[in-house]
């Protein structure tokens, strides 16, 4: 018995020699610790001061100011979120739709971007409160306004290298890279070969290039090898974003377009994707409207609604959206989100608005009805035309990581995508323990580590000594979406700590008053 006491005394004595003895500001205690690189989790802690993580291993919890105890949870570097809509973040600054995701870095300027001057806009942001870490694409669309506002044509040669120098002064002032959205406006009226220049701005300063595709429905794989050929004429690294399939005609063609990818990958070509968890996108009512009627701005428009020829051909070309692309053929598939003129149909589909109007909920009736909405001054939508299948193979697709596509929100205000409020849980929830498409490591990864290596950004999404401590501890058996289609407002359950820079935002699963979130600067900035 004596003999045995003595063995069990030397074993706790030899464990606890290994603990940390080192004082530490918060230890994460006996969680499953994750480290974002696609490598199963080990049950260990993590010791922090200030905004960095010191020390991994067994840690002694007497020399530590906080303990979270982590038992069963799992603890992952914070998610970076590839594509997100910052544009309201003067207003909600605390992010909390995004960090009660577990989101601790969110890239912002995406689709052409909705902001300038660049560095001004940066600067003032840095003064707030911040929730979250943010970064920024400098936006073709915003630049192509500046200098040429909506005019439907190609660049002058001063005009262009108007462009150019402001995306290179973009670049100085910390931008990560350039975003396009070729299918609105005034990027729609953009070559390739301008989109291949304002790249090459980006990319000698190290920038990437993210792209809203020109057509995502009939026009996909065109679509795919134009970002393509931008990549590889501009040299720069390019993203295909919110990667997607829109409307049945197209349903399956990931397969080609993943394929597409692999063979640019395989030349050299540095392609990745993005993609957000859900098979509705949500976008202008614009987007069913041909782009060349809107040349010019609304005035132009309305201009043209006033031709009889020209009213009937805006009206033809709603129609075969409506029928081939966003429409997916069934005005029930189109649900409002966004309708300032007459808030009564926010939520409601173009179906439920035909009818309510006393008209057959046919394509052509459609057309009418989109048509008056724009003429209102237009609004969002929320379309349900993406498969399952298309969906699951793209997140299954190594290159893939995950860009949530929401606008940062708050409980009251507008209709969102649930996206806003839950792409990251249900990644993890639904993708990940429900439907097994992907396991937790490869999921974490595609959040995490992928994503910060395409910012370069070196000290982030990943656990390792020396690293900021953007930490998100959550509940595999429990993180889940809430948000739906019907209700988007709903917070995300499941995340019980989030870390920013070191400062514990959500602690036991509240949100908290506290703030670490900080601007990111791109390397080009002195
Ligand atoms: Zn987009």
């Amino acid at each position: 018995m004596k003999k045995l006491t003595l063995i069990v005394l030397s074993i706790v004595a030899l464990f606890s020699s290994c603990k940390k003895e080192q004082h530490f500001e918060i230890v994460i205690k006996g969680g499953l610790v994750n480290t974002g690189e696609g490598a199963p989790s080990v049950n260990t802690d993590i010791g922090i001061n200030a905004d960095t993580i010191s020390y991994i291993g067994d840690i002694n919890v007497k020399n530590a100011d906080k303990v979270i105890e982590a038992n069963g949870l799992v603890v992952a570097p914070g998610f970076i979120d590839m594509h997100t809509h910052l544009d309201p973040i003067f207003k909600y600054p605390d992010a909390k739709s995004h960090v009660t995701q577990g989101v601790t870095l969110a890239l912002g300027g995406p689709d052409g971007g909705d902001f300038w001057p660049f560095g001004t806009y940066l600067d003032s942001l840095s003064k707030q409160p911040l929730g979250m870490n943010v970064a920024f694409l400098v936006g073709h669309n915003e630049i192509r306004n500046q200098v040429m506002k909506m005019d439907n044509r190609e660049p002058t040669a001063e005009e262009l290298d108007k462009m150019k120098s402001m995306v290179e002064q973009a670049m100085k002032e910390g931008a990560f890279g350039i975003s396009t959205g070729l299918k609105y406006l005034p990027g729609a009226f953009s070559k390739v070969d301008e989109v291949i220049e304002l790249s090459k701005s980006a990319s000698k300063y190290g920038g990437i290039y993210t792209s809203h595709l020109r057509e995502e429905g009939l026009g996909l794989i065109e679509g795919v090898a134009e970002a393509i050929k931008i990549g590889e004429d501009a040299k720069i690294p390019i993203i295909l974003t919110h990667h997607k399939v829109v409307g049945q005609p197209m349903w399956g063609s990931s397969v080609k377009t993943l394929a597409m990818v692999d063979s640019a990958r395989a030349k050299g070509i540095d392609v990745m994707i993005d993609q957000y968890p859900y098979t509705a996108s949500y976008t202008g009512i614009s987007v069913l409207i041909p782009s060349w009627s809107r040349a010019g701005g609304q005035n132009k428009f309305i201009e043209r609604t006033n031709d009889k020829k020209l009213k009937d051909s805006i009206l033809k070309g709603i129609e075969f959206n409506l029928l081939n692309d966003r429409g997916g053929g069934d005005l029930e598939r189109v649900q409002l989100a966004s309708t300032p003129w007459d808030k009564t149909l926010t939520g409601k589909t173009l179906k439920y608005w035909a009818e309510s109007e006393g008209m057959e909920p046919t394509i052509k009736n459609g057309a009418i009805l989109v048509l008056k909405a724009q003429i209102n001054g237009g609004g969002s939508a929320i379309y349900h035309i993406i498969d399952e299948n298309d969906l699951q193979r793209i997140l299954k697709y190594p290159f893939t990581m995950i860009g949530s596509d929401g606008r940062l929100s708050a409980p009251g205000s507008s209709w969102p995508h649930p996206r806003a409020y839950g792409s990251f849980p249900r990644v993890l929830g639904h993708y990940v323990r429900e439907l097994k498409v992907i396991d937790l490591p490869t999921a974490i990864k595609k959040m995490t580590s992928m994503s910060a290596d395409r910012l370069h950004l070196p000290k982030r999404g990943r656990l390792k000594v020396g690293n900021y401590a953007d930490i998100t501890i959550f509940n595999p058996k429990t993180i889940i979406d809430k948000a739906t289609f019907l209700e988007p407002h709903q917070y995300s359950e499941g995340i019980e700590y989030v870390l920013v820079n070191g400062v514990i935002t959500i602690d036991k699963g509240l949100f908290t008053e506290n703030r670490g979130g900080k601007v990111l600067y791109g390397s080009a900035k002195k």
